[in-house]
C-alpha cells in the first residue's frame, strides 16, 4: 500500500500533534490504494522504549466492505522517508512514503508524552517514581542540576520507626524490609538524654519511642561525655539505624530508568496547564505532557499547586540547622547512639569519625536554598555543650534544610479531589527519607485501584481529602 501524498510537504516536528495533523489532512496526504482509500484518525506523540520518540498516526482505510484501522509509528531514529509500521489489523503491505522526517530527531523533542509527570527529585519524587515507573512511563523534573540538593541532600539520615504521628509510623514500619532488603541501614541505636528542667518531655518522648530507662551513669557508660550533673536520667533503644540516604535515592532512580523512565535535573517547571487529555508542564527548555501530574515540589508544593490552578492546602517550610564538630576530646565516637536532648533541644549523631549537633529548630521561612543562621546554631550548640563535659572546641562544617510541614504535620498523599489526575505527595517533615519506600507504594497502590498494604485509618489520615 502506497500513500498519496504531496511529496514536496514539509511539517515543522516541533508543532503541537494537532497543528501538524491539521497540515497533513490540508496537504490531502490520504492514505490510499488502488483499492481503496482511507482517513487519517489522529496523530499522536509517541514514546517508546528510552530513546525511541516520534509521532503514532492512526488510520481508516476502507477495504472493501470493511473498515480497517492502522496503527502506524514514525520514529525519530527512522531513517527520512520511511515509515515503520508497528501494527497493522489486516494483510497489508508495508508502506514507503515521502514525508520529510530528518528534522523530528532534534524538533519532537518539545513535546514528550508521559504517563506520570513527577515535579521534584527529592526523596518524594524520586520514591514516587520509582512505584509509579511499574504501572506506566514516568518523567521526572528537577530543578537544579542535582537530585536530593534541597532536603533530601541534608538529613541526618536515621531511621527510627517510632518517631512520628501514628500514620507516620505505620508508613515507617511498612518501609523497614525495603530498608533491609537493600541494606541501606547499619547499627545505631537512640538515647534521649533528660534532667529534672526537662522531666515531663522525657516521659512523653520515652514512651512514645518505647525507650528502656536507664540512670544517667548506665548512660553516661555508653556516651562517656554526657555530663551526670545535668542528666540525671536516660532512655535508650538499640532499634534505630543509620539509613544511606545516598543508596535510597540512587535505588529509586535504577528502579525508574529499568522501567523506561526518565529522570531530568536542570528542569525547573515554570508553567502547568490543564488539557483534555492531563497537563502541559513547561520547563525553561522543553513541553511534557502527561496524563497524571505529581507534585512532590517540598517546600515548594504550594507554589506547584497554584502553577496547576489547584488550592494551596497551607504547607510550612520549617528550617533546621546542623553542624558538624570533630569528635569531643578525641573520643571514638564510632559505636554512640544518636542522642536527643528531652524535648528535641539538641541532637546529635556520629558521622565518618565526627558528630553533626542540631539545634532542632524549626523556623518557619519562605522555601529557598536554606542557610544556617550562625546565632540559631551557636545557641543551639550552647544547649549541647550544657550537658556534656567536652566543649565544641570547632565547626567544621554547617548546613541546614527545610522540613516541611501540612497543618497537622502530617504527610500528604493522595488524590486532589478537585481534580484526580493532580497527585500529592508532600509535607514529609522530618520522616521524608525513613518513610519513602511506604509512600511510594501508597501511591501506586492509590493510582492502581489496589487496597494499600497500610491500614485504612493511615490512609485516610494521609489523605489530601482531609484538608478540603
Ligand atoms: C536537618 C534535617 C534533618 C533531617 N533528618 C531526617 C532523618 O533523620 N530521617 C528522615 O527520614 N528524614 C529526615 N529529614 C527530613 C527529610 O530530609 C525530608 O522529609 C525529605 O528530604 C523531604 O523530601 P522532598 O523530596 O519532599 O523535598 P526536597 O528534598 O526538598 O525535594 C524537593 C525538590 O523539588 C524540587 N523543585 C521544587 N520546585 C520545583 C520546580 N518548580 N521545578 C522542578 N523541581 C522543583 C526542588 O529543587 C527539590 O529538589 C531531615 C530534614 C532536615 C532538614
Amino acid at each position: 500500500m502506497l500513500y498519496r501524498h504531496n511529496t514536496k510537504a514539509t511539517h515543522d516536528f516541533s508543532a503541537p500533534p494537532e497543528t501538524l495533523f491539521a497540515a497533513i489532512q490540508s496537504q490531502n496526504l490520504t492514505p490510499t490504494d488502488k483499492h481503496a482509500i482511507g482517513t487519517f484518525l489522529s496523530l499522536k506523540p509517541f514514546w517508546g522504549t528510552p530513546g525511541e520518540v516520534g509521532y503514532q498516526m492512526l488510520a481508516r482505510i476502507n477495504w472493501g466492505s470493511a473498515d480497517l484501522e492502522m496503527t502506524e509509528t514514525i520514529l525519530a531514529t527512522d531513517p527520512p522517508r520511511t515509515y515503520r509500521i508497528s501494527q497493522i489489523t489486516a494483510a497489508l503491505t508495508l508502506c514507503r512514503h515521502s514525508m520529510p522526517l530528518a528534522k523530528l530527531s532534534t524538533q519532537c523533542k518539545s513535546r514528550l508524552m508521559a504517563d506520570f509527570i513527577i515535579i521534584g527529585g527529592g526523596v518524594a519524587g524520586t520514591s514516587a517514581g520509582a512505584y509509579l515507573s511499574q504501572l506506566g512511563k514516568v518523567q521526572l523534573l528537577e530543578a537544579e542540576t542535582n537530585l536530593a540538593y534541597h532536603a533530601s541532600g541534608r538529613s541526618a539520615a536515621l531511621f527510627e520507626e517510632s518517631y512520628g504521628k501514628p500514620s507516620t509510623v505505620a508508613l515507617n514500619a511498612a518501609s523497614r524490609s525495603y530498608h533491609v532488603e537493600n541494606k541501606l541501614l547499619s547499627p545505631r541505636g537512640l538515647m534521649l538524654a533528660g534532667s529534672h528542667d526537662t522531666a515531663e518531655a522525657f516521659e512523653n518522648e520515652s514512651i512514645q519511642m518505647g525507650l528502656d530507662l536507664m540512670s544517667g551513669a548506665e548512660a553516661k557508660a555508653m556516651v562517656p561525655i554526657l555530663n551526670t550533673d545535668v542528666i540525671d536520667r536516660a532512655g535508650y533503644h538499640a532499634d534505630a539505624w543509620d539509613l544511606d540516604t545516598d543508596l535510597l535515592i540512587q535505588s529509586y532512580v535504577k528502579t525508574i530508568r529499568a522501567h523506561g523512565g526518565t529522570v531530568t535535573t536542570k528542569a525547573p517547571v515554570t508553567a502547568i496547564e490543564k488539557t483534555a487529555n492531563g497537563w502541559k508542564v513547561t520547563t525553561n527548555s522543553e513541553t511534557y505532557e502527561g496524563a497524571i501530574l505529581v507534585n512532590a515540589a517540598g517546600p515548594w508544593v504550594d507554589q506547584i499547586a497554584r502553577m496547576a490552578g489547584i488550592a494551596p492546602i497551607g504547607f510550612t517550610a520549617l528550617r533546621r540547622s546542623m553542624g558538624r564538630i570533630p569528635a569531643p576530646g578525641g573520643h571514638d565516637v564510632s559505636s554512640w547512639p544518636m542522642i536527643f536532648g528531652a524535648g528535641e533541644a539538641w541532637y546529635a549523631k556520629p558521622d565518618a569519625g565526627a558528630l553533626i549537633v542540631s539545634p532542632a529548630e524549626e523556623d518557619p521561612m519562605e522555601p529557598h536554598d536554606a542557610f544556617v543562621d550562625d546565632m540559631v546554631l551557636a545557641e543551639g550548640m550552647a544547649r549541647y555543650e550544657a550537658c556534656v563535659t567536652e566543649p565544641v572546641t570547632r565547626l567544621l562544617a554547617s548546613w541546614a534544610g527545610f522540613r516541611t510541614f501540612s497543618p497537622d504535620r502530617t504527610l500528604v498523599l493522595g488524590r486532589e479531589p478537585s481534580d484526580e489526575s493532580f497527585i500529592w505527595c508532600a509535607g514529609q517533615g522530618g520522616y521524608g527519607m525513613q518513610s519513602s519506600p511506604a509512600a511510594g507504594q501508597l501511591l501506586a497502590d492509590l493510582l492502581n485501584g489496589k487496597t494499600p498494604a497500610i491500614d485504612a485509618g493511615a490512609v485516610a489520615a494521609l489523605s489530601p481529602k482531609r484538608f478540603r
